[in-house]
């Protein structure tokens, strides 16, 4: 039956199939990357040279900087770097997490892209931390809530579910929202150094960039 009113379970996205089919190998999601990061030319991650080369066999890795003389990927400095998962994998894993309301799951990334579920844990979170990074500031009076992510423990590989100190919202990762009253303008920071049964919203300023409130509406 056709939905009449299109709501939240009902927004277009982009299917895994879809996906699959626009990084049909790792080459392609190479050159996608690459766009996407430098899209005026490439520049060396390490100090910014537009002096670079690339390397016969591409290895170590396919590019070399001719001043610094260091080499680099498109996955240097990125959420990617040092990680064995393929680039393909990870542009599919990226698409998807972004296409979907609420995210992706790190089972959903286990089973989708047959990675191993510590490795789609990883890719989950490091997805996370780099699409969740604080840009600008706020002019005008926000308005502030919080959350918790993390996942089931229950989803967790071993070794991780080994680290765990507790229950409930215990070692998951805050992730704090902010909305700009006049432009909407919406941000989110995370932290997952901290035990949050001991933070208040008000004094998370010192080391977050928020401003000082003391209630969970205030101005900056
Ligand atoms: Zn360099």
């Amino acid at each position: 039956m056709a939905h009449a009113t299109p709501g939240k379970s009902y927004r277009i996205g982009m299917s895994d199939m879809e996906c699959m089919d626009m990084f049909p190998d790792d080459k392609t999601a190479e050159a996608w990357f690459e766009s996407h990061r430098w899209s005026n030319g490439r520049i060396c991650p390490h100090c910014g040279s537009e002096r670079t080369r690339v390397e016969k066999n591409r290895k170590p890795m396919p590019y070399r900087c001719k001043d610094c003389r260091k080499h680099f990927s498109v996955r240097t400095d990125t959420v990617m770097a040092r990680s064995k998962i393929s680039l393909r994998k990870w542009a599919i894993g990226i698409y998807m997490s972004v296409t979907n309301i609420k995210g992706v799951s790190s089972t959903r990334l286990h089973r989708a892209l047959k990675i191993s579920q510590s490795s789609a844990w990883f890719m989950a979170m490091r997805i996370r931390e780099g699409f969740w990074q604080p840009k600008g500031t706020f002019e005008e009076t926000v308005e502030v809530d919080e959350t918790y992510m993390g996942g089931k423990q229950k989803n967790m590989p071993n070794s991780k579910r080994k680290q765990m100190t507790g229950r409930g919202t215990v070692d998951k990762t805050i992730v704090v929202g902010v909305k700009d009253r006049k432009t909407n303008q919406v941000a989110a920071w995370m932290n997952t150094t901290i035990s949050p049964s001991i933070i208040p919203l008000g004094i998370m300023s010192s080391s977050w960039p928020i401003p000082t409130s003391s209630s969970r509406s205030g101005s900056c």
